[in-house]
């Protein structure tokens, strides 16, 4: 491959996972993860309570760490180097099952924490941003309320908006939905459908499958610590290869 092929290729791959290990303490929890995801690639991983997801996509941003292999992020490879995972940390916004909002900041201070005292970004300006992914998250009138004041659903948009504030090229989520109440669902997943027809990257951990067949490219399926199976949703849904798969499929289907 050329130099400049090379760089090309470099340039459309988002994160790279090769041949990862994760222990906790005597337990063995990631084995052997290989994973490349391309630049505007939308992932979502399913799979068994326990089986390692959440752990997984939290040492993509080094929430947790790994022992063993090689992650690299926008060609960035994660390790102790401090400044390097700041650098990942910038690159990467992440959005939990539970919201993790300031409950004594309002919405928009919630979303202008981070810029203003981390990328040290003016406050008018930091504002600006905020109400502009509040209105994009479709709650700039809760701008000024408290997340007390705030349905799950619309705590859930804010913590999104707050992400995007930090302008990331990769988002991860982890069950973002599966806190809310049924009614509120829908909110949040219009939500990533739209982010995800911008081209964000995006790695979620989901069981709503319906979001599954209609934003992902690739379906990955995890059980016990191992990427089982990886497939684009019509044929991981239509035509499953491992029995473990089918055996999910049949259980939340
Ligand atoms: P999932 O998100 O698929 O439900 P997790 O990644 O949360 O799975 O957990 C995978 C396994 O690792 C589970 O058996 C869980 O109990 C264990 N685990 C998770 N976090 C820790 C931790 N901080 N220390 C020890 N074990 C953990
Ligand atoms: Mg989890």
């Amino acid at each position: 491959m050329s130099e400049a092929a090379k760089t090309q290729s470099q340039n459309d791959v988002a994160i790279q996972i090769i041949g990862m290990h994760k222990w906790y303490g005597e337990f063995h929890v990631l084995k052997d993860i290989n994973l490349t995801v391309d630049r505007g690639e939308r992932i979502v991983v399913c799979g068994p309570s326990g089986s390692g997801k959440s752990t997984m996509i939290r040492c993509i941003n080094r929430l947790e760490e790994h022992q063993q292999g090689q992650i690299i992020v926008d060609g960035i490879e994660l390790t102790n180097d401090v400044k390097k995972i700041d650098e990942i940390r910038r690159e990467v916004g992440m959005v939990f099952q539970h919201f993790n909002l300031f409950p004594h900041l309002t919405v928009l201070e919630n979303c202008t924490l981070a810029p203003i005292w981390v990328r040290k970004t003016p406050k008018a300006e930091a504002e600006a941003t905020a109400m502009k992914f509040l209105e994009r998250v479709k709650i700039p009138e809760q701008a000024l309320k408290y997340p007390g004041q705030l349905s799950g659903g619309q705590q859930q948009r804010v913590a999104i908006a707050r992400s995007l504030c930090m302008n990331p090229r990769i988002m991860l989520f982890d069950e973002p939905t599966s806190a809310l109440d049924p009614e509120m669902i829908s909110e949040v997943l219009d939500t990533m459908i739209s982010l995800a027809e911008e081209g964000m990257t995006m790695i979620c951990v989901t069981h709503e499958m319906g979001f599954a067949k209609t934003v992902a490219d690739r379906v990955i399926f995890m059980d016990a610590g191992e990427i089982i199976e990886q497939a684009p949703p019509t044929e991981f849904f239509e035509n499953p290869q491992s029995e473990r798969t089918q055996l999910f499929l049949s259980q939340i289907l």
